[in-house]
């Protein structure tokens, strides 16, 4: 029973001409994934999925990374195979065009879970990935608008309040890139992002993170998305399969891995994509909109909303 789910982030898109937009991209990436998956390999149909979400401008991954408080792209990724648990992640990566794939390499020619800065572009130019740069005009616009506001007197005011930060401009959290896949076998998770706009230098996020917001065993997979911070505290995506592995579906999973970010950390946090080893699939959020689309068998178009 093969399905997959992708999500192109929480939080909230202020501009609803954003909204058809980003359904497109959404449904772009799964129909991506879901060719692969009819080829049989979810491993391929979520680095496919996610890469396509990477180089649509519209989402932070890849090509249209956020920029860090000094102006930089610092991206996260990870990738996980649930059958034999291996996984691959980068964090604080520059430079590369697919983080995602980077992320497949070092699980697959290493024997390292997280390669990080430096040491990542390092390892991707070994590996053969080409220098890219990630940043467009429209996210330097965003960051100069964003790091005028927090400005006073030449300082920045809010350096490391986060949480505060989106609560005041939810627009700093936006456009993560996530993919979770069942091909029948096995249960492979994927996401990738440019982190939380004008986070501090070197701060690392949930995405990288094995089990905070990426994770993939053989009962379930999880993708999460918002604020990172909330997800490596609850060990969300490895706690969401654990609540499949006692009884529920992906979706109960979903909608409890949710409250559970609620109930510590407040609303407007955490959003999630779960696929289930019967091929069921789930997404939740406490943010106003989480952008996401899925394919299962015997559908004939994915079931895309935000
Ligand atoms: N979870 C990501 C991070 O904290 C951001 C997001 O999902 O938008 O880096």
């Amino acid at each position: 029973m093969p399905a997959i789910v992708v999500h192109g982030g929480a939080g909230t898109i202020r501009k609803e001409e954003r909204i058809p937009k980003v359904i497109e991209g959404v449904k772009e990436a799964v129909l991506a994934g879901w060719r692969e998956l009819k080829k049989g390999s979810a491993l391929d149909a979520v680095e496919e999925a996610v890469k396509v979400l990477e180089d649509n401008p519209l989402f932070n991954a890849g090509t249209g990374s956020v920029l860090t408080l000094d102006g930089r792209v610092e991206m996260d990724a990870a990738i996980m195979r649930g059958k034999t648990l291996e996984a691959g992640a980068v964090a604080g990566i520059w430079g590369v065009k697919n983080p995602i794939s980077v992320a497949r390499k070092v699980m697959e020619k290493t024997d390292h879970v997280l390669l990080s800065g430096e040491g990542a572009v390092k390892f991707a130019r070994l590996m053969g990935f080409e220098e890219y740069n990630p940043v467009t005009d429209e996210r330097l616009k965003q960051w100069e608008e964003l790091r005028k506001k927090l400005l006073e007197k030449g300082e920045v005011k809010h350096w490391k309040k986060l949480n505060e930060l989106i609560k005041e401009y939810p627009e700093v959290l936006r456009s993560t890139v996530g993919a979770v896949a069942f091909d029948g076998d096995e249960i492979v998770a994927g996401t990738s992002t440019g982190g939380v706009f004008l986070k501090t230098f070197g701060r690392v996020g949930d995405t990288p993170i094995i089990g905070g917001g990426t994770y993939a065993n053989e009962v379930a997979g999880a993708s999460c998305t918002g604020l990172g911070e909330v997800a490596v505290k609850l060990a969300l995506a490895k706690s969401a399969t654990d609540f499949v592995r006692l009884g529920m579906d992906a979706g109960a999973a979903s909608e409890a891995a949710i409250s559970l970010a609620t109930r510590y950390f407040g609303k407007d946090t955490m959003g999630i994509i779960m696929v289930d080893s019967r091929g069921n699939v789930g997404f939740a959020r406490n943010t106003k909109h989480m952008s996401h689309a899925f394919m299962r068998d015997g559908m004939d178009e994915p079931v895309a909303g935000v």
